[in-house]
């Protein structure tokens, strides 16, 4: 495995290595799970070489504690990373990537960023879609890999490669759960035993709103506010029912698998999301 820190040794490499190989990049903040691995392996399975960037991204951060709190376990990270046969490793320090005090740029994504993510986290994804734009400028992937659990974020690098008119595929990977439903999160490993346990009342909920569509949208929201309202030790930042295409709530379901039931809950001050599409 290949291990660079800095964006001109990357290139170096990738100019010598690279005519007619694929390349699949899947870009991570680190603290490496399952649900990142899955990631590395369907790159593996689907490109000749396999990149996996270590970087977290202080733009996309909106709070200094959030980002001094994030888990940092390169050591093990690249460990994993070897084991999997990942070919490449870019793990660079801010000043590689930023100017001095470089800020987000400003990117349009129209509705994908307004509602959710967008409404509680301002700023975050033209943080991400800052990173990523510099990401796939850098390494210049056939596919780039995400996780369905970050629903909107998959929708914006979408439109992403859309603006920037470029040829990069960007596939979706589906979530990987621990055994009891729990999304795989770098943030799990903030949680005790027992607030992963209750924490799985997220999981629960998305499941029925699969297993009882029927019922309809408004009352598939009020359950759900009602079953957290049971659970003190979780605090329910939003549900929200939205179509896929425009990330906004909506009133009337789509076409089957065009509408997706989106969480974010904290459990002792962690922030978890989750989502299933319905
Ligand atoms: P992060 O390190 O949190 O920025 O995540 C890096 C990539 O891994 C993103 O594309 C995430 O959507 C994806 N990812 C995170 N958790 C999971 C999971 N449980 N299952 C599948 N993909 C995931």
């Amino acid at each position: 495995m290949q291990y660079f820190t800095t964006k001109t040794e990357l290139v170096a490499y990738l100019s010598k290595i690279t005519k007619k190989k694929t390349i699949g990049f899947v870009a991570t903040m680190g603290a490496l799970h399952k649900g990142h691995l899955s990631l590395i392996e369907e790159s593996n399975k689907k490109c000749d070489i396999t990149i996996c960037s270590i970087f977290v991204n202080p733009t996309q951060f909106n709070t200094a504690s959030d980002l001094a709190n994030y888990p940092n376990t390169i050591n093990t990270d690249l460990e994993k990373l070897e084991q999997l046969a990942c070919d490449i490793v870019y793990a660079p320090a801010i000043e590689d990537l930023y100017e001095n005090e470089e800020k987000a740029k400003e990117f349009d994504f129209g509705s994908l960023t307004t509602s959710m993510e967008g409404e509680f986290r301002p700023g975050h994804f033209i943080g991400m879609a800052t990173i990523v734009e510099k990401l796939f400028n850098i390494i210049q992937p056939t596919i780039a890999f995400f996780g369905q659990k970050d629903l909107q974020q998959l929708q914006i690098v979408k439109a992403l490669v859309k603006q920037m008119k470029s040829t990069i595929k960007i596939e979706g990977v589906s979530t990987i759960r621990e055994e009891n439903g729990l999304a795989k999160s770098s943030r799990n490993k903030l949680l005790s035993k027992n607030a992963k346990t209750e924490a799985t009342l997220i999981y629960n909920c998305l499941n029925y709103c699969k297993n009882n569509k029927k019922k309809g949208i408004v009352e598939l929201k009020h359950y759900i506010t009602h079953q957290f309202e049971q659970h003190k030790n979780l605090k329910l930042e939003y549900a929200e029912i939205v179509a896929l295409n425009t990330m906004q709530p909506i009133e009337g379901w789509q076409r089957e698998n065009e509408n997706a039931i989106c969480i974010s809950a904290y459990h002792s001050g962690v922030r978890l999301i989750d989502n299933i599409i319905l």
